[in-house]
């Protein structure tokens, strides 16, 4: 994947150029991964020449949440956070797909493990991008040997930077065997999500996934994939735990997140995954999905937010 610097970040209360958004080494998120983040999308309509942000106020809203696990208070709300990344679209000035990284950070230079009586600070930039799984319709998985990190030791709900090692571990390990990705199990042997993904398959016509208290975080692909999938396909969505040899006995599998989108799974420890290629349930879904996420379908436009004012028509 290809990854062009941005030009401005939104750092320290203003939009500023990217060269100064900078932290000493003694930060105390960088040392202790006291850090949350989130990941966002804009989607580009060329009909429209509008770029679309992918529930912003949601990613926001999460992001805020996340950010109280580590007591960190911020004088910002998901509007206010909207707003400002909508500036620094229009400092940008992108006319394409790109991705947002916010960031909300201790930003004291000190030495000292906690979480209380610390300065907080947030941050956000865009850069240009596209896909995150090169081969996103016939990805082949492992089940990771590393175990996901449980609710009462990094909780997987909030996006927190120092929980992202356990997923480093998982997804390195997993490259470098082969594979595109892998599955993770948690402490009762459950499968929690993947790497960055959460995950779905389809069994016996039904869909299911894990529940919100399996250590995943609570996706928002997920929940707008649980939506598409229930008003658009039709289907049956349940949420409950999946054991691992479920996995190899289902029709279709599939992983959703923000850079993931919707990435079909078509094998899992080298044994294929239904008929060994991307079914229809994950065909039809990733076609409801990219409706959604550009524009095109009016129902779902309710989750999009316009970067760009639309220029006034000549009266
Ligand atoms: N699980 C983990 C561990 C993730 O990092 C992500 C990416 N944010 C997801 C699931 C998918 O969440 P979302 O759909 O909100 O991007």
């Amino acid at each position: 994947m290809e990854i062009s610097m941005p030009k401005f970040a939104y750092f320290q209360g203003k939009i500023r150029p990217y060269s100064e958004a900078k932290v000493g080494v003694l930060t105390h998120a960088l040392n202790y991964g006291t850090a949350v983040f989130g990941g966002m999308r804009g989607y580009w309509n060329q009909d429209e020449e509008q770029m679309f942000l992918f529930r912003p106020f949601d990613h926001f809203k999460r992001l805020l949440d996340s950010a109280r696990l580590l007591m960190m208070e911020f004088d910002l709300t998901p509007q206010s956070l909207t707003q400002v990344a909508i500036d620094l679209l229009h400092a940008e000035d992108y006319r394409c797909n790109v991705y947002l990284r916010p960031l909300a950070y201790k930003s004291d230079e000190i030495i000292g493990v906690k979480l209380h009586g610390l300065q907080n600070e947030l941050s956000i930039i865009a850069i240009p991008f596209e896909r995150y799984v090169t081969n996103d319709t016939d990805a082949h998985v492992t089940f990771s040997s590393w175990r996901r990190l449980d609710d009462n030791m990094i909780p997987a709900r909030g996006k927190i930077s120092g929980a992202y090692a356990n997923s480093a571990f998982i997804k390195t390990d997993a490259v470098l065997s082969g594979f595109d990705e892998a599955l993770v199990l948690n402490q009762d042997g459950h499968i929690s999500e993947g790497s960055a993904m959460n995950i779905f398959m389809v069994r016996n016509g039904v869909v299911i996934t894990p529940p919100v208290t399996d250590n995943i975080l609570e996706g928002i692909t997920r929940r707008s994939t649980i939506e598409l999938l229930r008003q658009e396909l039709g289907m049956t969505v349940i949420e409950r735990s999946i054991d691992r040899t479920e996995v190899y006995l289902c029709e279709e599998f599939f992983m959703t997140g923000t850079a993931a989108q919707v990435t079909a799974v078509t094998k899992v420890d080298h044994r294929p995954i239904g008929s060994g290629v991307m079914g229809p349930v994950t065909e039809q879904l990733r076609q409801a999905f990219s409706d959604a996420v550009y524009g095109r379908n009016p129902k779902y436009r309710h989750w999009l937010t316009p970067v760009y004012a639309k220029v006034a028509e000549p009266a």
